[in-house]
Protein backbone atom coordinates (compact mmCIF):
# COMPACT_ATOMS: atom_id res chain seq x y z
CA UNK A 1 0.00 0.00 0.00
CA UNK A 2 0.97 3.27 -0.83
CA UNK A 3 0.26 5.13 2.58
CA UNK A 4 3.10 2.69 4.32
CA UNK A 5 5.89 4.33 5.89
CA UNK A 6 8.98 3.77 8.05
CA UNK A 7 10.20 5.37 11.01
CA UNK A 8 13.92 5.36 12.17
CA UNK A 9 14.63 7.03 15.57
CA UNK A 10 18.28 7.74 16.54
CA UNK A 11 19.18 7.81 19.86
CA UNK A 12 22.76 9.09 19.63
CA UNK A 13 24.21 8.41 23.25
CA UNK A 14 26.84 5.17 24.39
CA UNK A 15 28.42 3.89 26.96
CA UNK A 16 31.75 4.67 25.52
CA UNK A 17 33.00 5.00 22.32
CA UNK A 18 34.21 2.23 20.32
CA UNK A 19 37.42 2.47 18.57
CA UNK A 20 36.06 2.07 15.21
CA UNK A 21 32.91 3.98 15.25
CA UNK A 22 32.39 7.22 13.59
CA UNK A 23 28.48 7.28 14.11
CA UNK A 24 26.64 9.92 15.09
CA UNK A 25 26.87 9.03 19.16
CA UNK A 26 28.40 10.44 22.17
CA UNK A 27 29.32 8.98 25.42
CA UNK A 28 29.57 11.12 28.74
CA UNK A 29 26.48 13.38 27.78
CA UNK A 30 24.35 11.16 30.97
CA UNK A 31 23.23 14.99 31.23
CA UNK A 32 21.24 15.42 28.17
CA UNK A 33 19.54 12.41 27.57
CA UNK A 34 16.39 13.81 29.17
CA UNK A 35 16.12 17.36 27.38
CA UNK A 36 17.13 15.01 24.22
CA UNK A 37 14.31 12.52 24.86
CA UNK A 38 11.82 15.66 25.39
CA UNK A 39 13.32 17.20 21.99
CA UNK A 40 12.61 14.01 20.06
CA UNK A 41 9.31 13.71 21.40
CA UNK A 42 8.25 16.95 19.73
CA UNK A 43 9.66 15.99 16.73
CA UNK A 44 7.45 12.76 17.03
CA UNK A 45 4.58 14.71 17.89
CA UNK A 46 5.30 17.14 14.88
CA UNK A 47 6.19 14.37 12.04
CA UNK A 48 2.81 12.41 13.42
CA UNK A 49 0.85 15.43 12.55
CA UNK A 50 2.07 15.45 9.17
CA UNK A 51 2.16 11.68 8.52
CA UNK A 52 -1.05 11.34 9.95
CA UNK A 53 -2.69 9.71 6.91
CA UNK A 54 0.51 6.96 6.52
CA UNK A 55 0.35 4.05 8.49
CA UNK A 56 3.51 2.95 10.22
CA UNK A 57 4.96 -1.11 9.01
CA UNK A 58 8.32 -0.74 10.58
CA UNK A 59 10.73 1.37 13.55
CA UNK A 60 13.88 0.84 13.67
CA UNK A 61 15.14 2.61 16.97
CA UNK A 62 18.78 3.10 16.35
CA UNK A 63 22.22 4.53 17.22
CA UNK A 64 24.27 4.84 19.45
CA UNK A 65 23.03 2.29 21.95
CA UNK A 66 19.38 3.34 23.06
CA UNK A 67 19.09 1.07 25.61
CA UNK A 68 21.64 2.88 27.81
CA UNK A 69 18.96 5.30 27.98
CA UNK A 70 16.78 4.96 31.63
CA UNK A 71 13.83 2.66 31.26
CA UNK A 72 11.47 5.96 31.85
CA UNK A 73 12.77 7.68 28.77
CA UNK A 74 12.90 4.64 26.62
CA UNK A 75 8.74 4.14 27.84
CA UNK A 76 8.72 7.85 27.09
CA UNK A 77 9.49 7.31 23.21
CA UNK A 78 7.83 3.83 23.46
CA UNK A 79 4.50 5.56 24.09
CA UNK A 80 4.72 8.93 22.14
CA UNK A 81 5.33 6.70 18.75
CA UNK A 82 1.92 4.71 19.24
CA UNK A 83 0.51 8.01 20.54
CA UNK A 84 1.13 9.30 17.53
CA UNK A 85 1.27 6.95 14.55
CA UNK A 86 -1.07 5.15 13.25
CA UNK A 87 0.93 2.13 13.64
CA UNK A 88 0.31 -1.44 12.07
CA UNK A 89 -0.61 -4.09 14.30
CA UNK A 90 2.38 -6.87 12.58
CA UNK A 91 4.20 -3.86 12.60
CA UNK A 92 8.60 -4.48 12.85
CA UNK A 93 9.72 -2.74 15.92
CA UNK A 94 13.56 -3.43 16.32
CA UNK A 95 15.44 -1.42 18.94
CA UNK A 96 19.34 -1.71 18.45
CA UNK A 97 20.87 -2.85 21.88
CA UNK A 98 24.40 -3.39 23.01
CA UNK A 99 25.48 -5.95 26.35
CA UNK A 100 26.26 -4.26 29.29
CA UNK A 101 23.26 -1.93 28.82
CA UNK A 102 19.95 -4.56 28.94
CA UNK A 103 19.02 -6.20 32.14
CA UNK A 104 15.49 -7.71 32.99
CA UNK A 105 14.05 -4.36 34.02
CA UNK A 106 14.78 -2.85 29.92
CA UNK A 107 13.75 -5.61 28.27
CA UNK A 108 10.65 -6.30 30.11
CA UNK A 109 9.53 -2.85 29.69
CA UNK A 110 10.84 -2.97 25.59
CA UNK A 111 8.73 -6.15 25.40
CA UNK A 112 4.94 -4.25 26.89
CA UNK A 113 6.27 -1.86 24.83
CA UNK A 114 5.69 -3.74 21.78
CA UNK A 115 9.28 -3.78 20.47
CA UNK A 116 9.02 -7.28 18.88
CA UNK A 117 12.71 -7.39 17.74
CA UNK A 118 16.00 -7.32 19.50
CA UNK A 119 19.16 -6.39 17.60
CA UNK A 120 22.57 -6.89 19.58
CA UNK A 121 25.80 -5.93 18.99
CA UNK A 122 28.63 -8.42 19.65
CA UNK A 123 30.64 -8.37 17.06
CA UNK A 124 33.27 -10.70 18.02
CA UNK A 125 32.81 -13.98 19.95
CA UNK A 126 36.27 -13.66 21.69
CA UNK A 127 36.89 -10.99 24.81
CA UNK A 128 40.27 -10.21 23.22
CA UNK A 129 38.87 -8.75 20.48
CA UNK A 130 35.98 -6.96 22.57
CA UNK A 131 38.99 -5.37 24.12
CA UNK A 132 41.12 -4.51 21.45
CA UNK A 133 37.82 -2.86 19.37
CA UNK A 134 36.84 -0.30 22.70
CA UNK A 135 33.30 -2.52 23.22
CA UNK A 136 31.95 -1.92 26.88
CA UNK A 137 30.82 -6.34 27.07
CA UNK A 138 32.26 -9.30 27.41
CA UNK A 139 31.31 -12.62 25.50
CA UNK A 140 29.53 -13.47 28.92
CA UNK A 141 27.72 -10.78 29.23
CA UNK A 142 25.87 -11.01 25.35
CA UNK A 143 25.08 -14.66 26.45
CA UNK A 144 23.40 -13.69 29.50
CA UNK A 145 21.60 -10.99 27.93
CA UNK A 146 20.99 -13.52 24.65
CA UNK A 147 19.46 -16.04 27.19
CA UNK A 148 17.24 -13.56 29.23
CA UNK A 149 15.87 -11.99 25.99
CA UNK A 150 14.45 -15.29 25.25
CA UNK A 151 13.44 -16.31 28.13
CA UNK A 152 11.13 -13.13 28.20
CA UNK A 153 9.93 -14.17 25.01
CA UNK A 154 11.81 -12.13 22.13
CA UNK A 155 11.33 -14.35 19.40
CA UNK A 156 13.18 -12.39 16.98
CA UNK A 157 16.77 -11.44 17.64
CA UNK A 158 19.62 -10.22 15.62
CA UNK A 159 23.63 -10.32 15.96
CA UNK A 160 25.63 -7.74 14.47
CA UNK A 161 29.15 -9.41 14.07
CA UNK A 162 32.30 -7.92 12.41
CA UNK A 163 35.59 -9.68 10.41
CA UNK A 164 38.54 -8.58 9.21
CA UNK A 165 39.53 -7.05 12.12
CA UNK A 166 43.01 -6.70 13.53
CA UNK A 167 45.24 -9.91 14.07
CA UNK A 168 42.19 -11.67 13.57
CA UNK A 169 42.54 -15.04 11.62
CA UNK A 170 39.98 -17.42 10.53
CA UNK A 171 40.10 -19.67 12.35
CA UNK A 172 38.77 -16.89 15.40
CA UNK A 173 35.96 -15.98 12.80
CA UNK A 174 34.87 -19.85 12.09
CA UNK A 175 34.32 -19.54 15.98
CA UNK A 176 32.70 -16.43 16.11
CA UNK A 177 29.86 -17.79 13.81
CA UNK A 178 29.94 -21.68 15.14
CA UNK A 179 29.56 -19.95 18.31
CA UNK A 180 26.50 -17.76 17.66
CA UNK A 181 24.65 -20.03 15.40
CA UNK A 182 24.86 -22.79 18.27
CA UNK A 183 22.61 -20.06 19.82
CA UNK A 184 20.10 -19.86 17.13
CA UNK A 185 19.57 -16.05 16.65
CA UNK A 186 16.90 -15.47 13.98
CA UNK A 187 19.32 -12.78 12.06
CA UNK A 188 22.94 -12.49 11.79
CA UNK A 189 24.72 -9.33 10.03
CA UNK A 190 27.96 -9.71 9.41
CA UNK A 191 30.13 -6.39 8.28
CA UNK A 192 33.67 -6.26 7.13
CA UNK A 193 35.47 -3.39 9.61
CA UNK A 194 36.13 -0.20 7.42
CA UNK A 195 38.76 2.28 9.05
CA UNK A 196 37.19 5.51 9.37
CA UNK A 197 39.70 8.71 9.42
CA UNK A 198 38.71 10.13 12.26
CA UNK A 199 38.53 7.45 14.99
CA UNK A 200 41.04 5.92 17.10
CA UNK A 201 41.34 3.20 14.44
CA UNK A 202 41.93 5.83 11.75
CA UNK A 203 44.89 7.21 13.74
CA UNK A 204 46.36 3.70 14.84
CA UNK A 205 46.52 2.87 11.49
CA UNK A 206 47.46 5.79 10.17
CA UNK A 207 50.74 5.40 12.93
CA UNK A 208 50.85 1.17 11.53
CA UNK A 209 50.13 0.16 14.93
CA UNK A 210 47.13 -1.84 13.61
CA UNK A 211 47.34 -3.49 10.39
CA UNK A 212 43.88 -4.89 8.68
CA UNK A 213 43.71 -7.76 6.56
CA UNK A 214 44.40 -7.68 2.97
CA UNK A 215 41.77 -8.29 0.28
CA UNK A 216 42.35 -11.99 0.38
CA UNK A 217 41.58 -12.60 3.92
CA UNK A 218 38.74 -10.36 3.88
CA UNK A 219 36.83 -12.16 1.00
CA UNK A 220 37.84 -15.39 2.32
CA UNK A 221 36.11 -14.66 5.88
CA UNK A 222 32.97 -13.50 3.99
CA UNK A 223 32.92 -16.16 1.92
CA UNK A 224 32.82 -18.63 4.55
CA UNK A 225 30.19 -16.82 6.44
CA UNK A 226 28.67 -17.19 3.29
CA UNK A 227 28.96 -20.90 3.11
CA UNK A 228 28.57 -21.73 6.83
CA UNK A 229 25.60 -19.49 7.53
CA UNK A 230 23.94 -21.02 4.74
CA UNK A 231 24.57 -24.83 6.16
CA UNK A 232 23.01 -23.39 9.74
CA UNK A 233 19.84 -22.74 8.17
CA UNK A 234 20.33 -19.02 7.10
CA UNK A 235 19.42 -17.42 4.16
CA UNK A 236 21.78 -14.71 2.55
CA UNK A 237 19.17 -12.03 1.40
CA UNK A 238 21.24 -9.11 1.21
CA UNK A 239 25.19 -8.46 0.84
CA UNK A 240 25.87 -8.61 4.55
CA UNK A 241 22.42 -10.13 5.92
CA UNK A 242 21.42 -13.73 6.84
CA UNK A 243 17.70 -14.77 8.25
CA UNK A 244 16.12 -18.00 9.02
CA UNK A 245 12.84 -18.10 6.53
CA UNK A 246 10.33 -15.59 7.47
CA UNK A 247 13.01 -12.98 9.54
CA UNK A 248 14.42 -10.62 6.75
CA UNK A 249 14.65 -7.25 8.97
CA UNK A 250 11.64 -5.41 7.05
CA UNK A 251 13.12 -2.29 8.25
CA UNK A 252 16.00 -2.59 5.94
CA UNK A 253 13.61 -3.84 3.03
CA UNK A 254 12.14 -0.67 3.48
CA UNK A 255 15.60 1.29 2.43
CA UNK A 256 16.82 -1.36 -0.04
CA UNK A 257 13.51 -1.52 -2.15
CA UNK A 258 13.62 2.45 -2.30
CA UNK A 259 10.33 2.76 0.16
CA UNK A 260 9.96 6.06 1.65
CA UNK A 261 11.13 6.62 5.47
CA UNK A 262 11.05 9.08 7.90
CA UNK A 263 14.19 9.52 10.38
CA UNK A 264 13.99 11.40 13.40
CA UNK A 265 16.54 12.28 16.13
CA UNK A 266 19.84 13.66 15.95
CA UNK A 267 21.69 13.43 12.03
CA UNK A 268 18.60 11.14 11.62
CA UNK A 269 17.99 10.89 7.56
CA UNK A 270 14.73 10.73 5.65
CA UNK A 271 13.67 9.84 2.20
CA UNK A 272 10.01 11.50 1.13
CA UNK A 273 8.35 12.52 -1.60
CA UNK A 274 11.49 11.82 -3.61
CA UNK A 275 13.24 14.40 -1.43
CA UNK A 276 16.34 13.01 1.05
CA UNK A 277 17.52 15.57 3.61
CA UNK A 278 19.02 15.13 7.00
CA UNK A 279 18.29 16.38 10.55
CA UNK A 280 21.16 18.79 12.23
CA UNK A 281 24.31 16.82 13.52
CA UNK A 282 24.73 19.12 16.71
CA UNK A 283 23.44 17.65 19.80
CA UNK A 284 23.12 21.08 21.15
CA UNK A 285 21.16 22.36 18.53
CA UNK A 286 18.99 19.61 18.23
CA UNK A 287 18.02 20.13 21.40
CA UNK A 288 17.54 23.81 21.25
CA UNK A 289 15.02 23.61 18.03
CA UNK A 290 12.77 21.51 20.01
CA UNK A 291 11.39 18.98 17.44
CA UNK A 292 10.75 21.98 14.66
CA UNK A 293 11.03 19.73 11.97
CA UNK A 294 11.25 22.38 9.02
CA UNK A 295 14.35 24.40 10.70
CA UNK A 296 16.11 20.98 11.96
CA UNK A 297 15.89 19.59 8.27
CA UNK A 298 19.41 19.63 6.50
CA UNK A 299 20.68 19.45 3.17
CA UNK A 300 17.30 18.47 1.46
CA UNK A 301 17.97 17.42 -1.97
CA UNK A 302 15.02 16.39 -4.91
CA UNK A 303 16.64 13.37 -6.13
CA UNK A 304 16.90 13.54 -10.14
CA UNK A 305 15.10 10.82 -12.23
CA UNK A 306 18.86 9.93 -13.48
CA UNK A 307 19.82 9.59 -9.71
CA UNK A 308 16.17 8.06 -8.98
CA UNK A 309 16.87 5.29 -11.26
CA UNK A 310 20.82 4.48 -9.82
CA UNK A 311 19.52 4.70 -6.24
CA UNK A 312 16.85 2.06 -6.94
CA UNK A 313 19.08 -0.37 -9.22
CA UNK A 314 22.22 -0.50 -6.58
CA UNK A 315 20.07 -0.48 -3.56
CA UNK A 316 17.48 -3.48 -4.83
CA UNK A 317 20.76 -4.85 -6.38
CA UNK A 318 22.35 -5.41 -2.63
CA UNK A 319 19.29 -7.57 -2.45
CA UNK A 320 20.78 -11.36 -3.37
CA UNK A 321 16.87 -11.66 -5.46
CA UNK A 322 18.25 -8.91 -7.00
CA UNK A 323 15.69 -6.39 -9.25
CA UNK A 324 12.54 -7.35 -11.51
CA UNK A 325 12.99 -5.48 -15.05
CA UNK A 326 9.22 -5.50 -15.32
CA UNK A 327 8.89 -4.09 -11.77
CA UNK A 328 11.52 -1.17 -12.57
CA UNK A 329 9.43 -0.08 -15.80
CA UNK A 330 6.38 0.01 -13.62
CA UNK A 331 8.02 2.13 -10.95
CA UNK A 332 9.02 4.58 -13.86
CA UNK A 333 7.26 4.12 -16.35
CA UNK A 334 10.40 3.97 -18.86
CA UNK A 335 12.15 1.10 -20.30
CA UNK A 336 14.62 -0.17 -17.99
CA UNK A 337 16.15 -2.20 -21.33
CA UNK A 338 16.51 1.06 -23.35
CA UNK A 339 18.30 2.87 -20.16
CA UNK A 340 20.60 0.52 -19.15
CA UNK A 341 20.36 -2.24 -21.92
CA UNK A 342 24.26 -1.81 -22.98
CA UNK A 343 25.38 -1.58 -19.38
CA UNK A 344 23.87 -4.64 -18.29
CA UNK A 345 25.74 -6.39 -21.16
CA UNK A 346 28.79 -5.42 -20.19
CA UNK A 347 28.59 -6.28 -16.93
CA UNK A 348 26.98 -10.00 -17.80
CA UNK A 349 30.12 -10.05 -19.84
CA UNK A 350 32.18 -9.27 -17.14
CA UNK A 351 30.81 -11.62 -15.38
CA UNK A 352 29.34 -9.48 -12.40
CA UNK A 353 25.98 -9.49 -12.83
CA UNK A 354 23.27 -12.12 -14.23
CA UNK A 355 20.00 -11.43 -16.25
CA UNK A 356 18.29 -14.77 -16.19
CA UNK A 357 14.54 -13.79 -17.32
CA UNK A 358 14.62 -10.49 -16.79
CA UNK A 359 15.85 -10.87 -13.10
CA UNK A 360 18.67 -8.66 -12.92
CA UNK A 361 21.47 -9.88 -9.86
CA UNK A 362 24.71 -9.55 -8.99
CA UNK A 363 26.88 -12.75 -9.46
CA UNK A 364 29.40 -14.23 -6.49
CA UNK A 365 32.01 -12.13 -8.11
CA UNK A 366 29.76 -8.73 -8.84
CA UNK A 367 28.96 -9.70 -4.74
CA UNK A 368 32.48 -9.18 -4.34
CA UNK A 369 33.03 -5.71 -5.58
CA UNK A 370 29.41 -4.41 -5.32
CA UNK A 371 30.79 -0.71 -5.43
CA UNK A 372 32.13 -1.09 -8.47
CA UNK A 373 28.93 -2.29 -10.02
CA UNK A 374 26.79 0.11 -8.65
CA UNK A 375 28.69 2.73 -9.61
CA UNK A 376 27.90 2.33 -13.27
CA UNK A 377 24.56 3.14 -12.87
CA UNK A 378 25.48 6.43 -11.57
CA UNK A 379 24.52 9.46 -13.93
CA UNK A 380 26.99 10.61 -16.03
S1 LIG B 1 28.23 0.99 20.57
FE1 LIG B 1 27.87 1.25 18.38
S2 LIG B 1 27.35 3.42 18.10
FE2 LIG B 1 28.23 3.20 20.15
S3 LIG B 1 30.37 3.68 19.89
FE3 LIG B 1 30.20 1.45 19.70
S4 LIG B 1 29.89 1.08 17.49
FE4 LIG B 1 29.54 3.27 17.87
Amino acid sequence: MDNQIGLYIHIPFCQSKCYYCDFASYANKNEQMASYVSALKEEINQYGILLQNHQINTIFIGGGTPTVLSPHLLRTILQSLFHNFNIKSEAEITIESNPGTLDLEKLQLLKECHVNRLSIGLQAYQNSFLKDLGRIHTVEEFVQNYYLARSLGFDNINIDLMFSLPNQTLRDWMDTLKNVALLNPEHISCYSLTIEEDTPFGQWEAEGRIKLNDAEADRAMYHYAGWYLNKMGYKQYEISNFSKAGFLSKHNLVYWTYKPYIGMGLGAHSFYNGERYHNTYNLDQYIKLSGSIAVLKEDAEKISLPMQYAEYIFLGLRLLEGISVEQFNHTFQVSFEKLFGKKIEKLVKLGLVENNKNIIKLTPKGLDVSNTVFAEFLPE
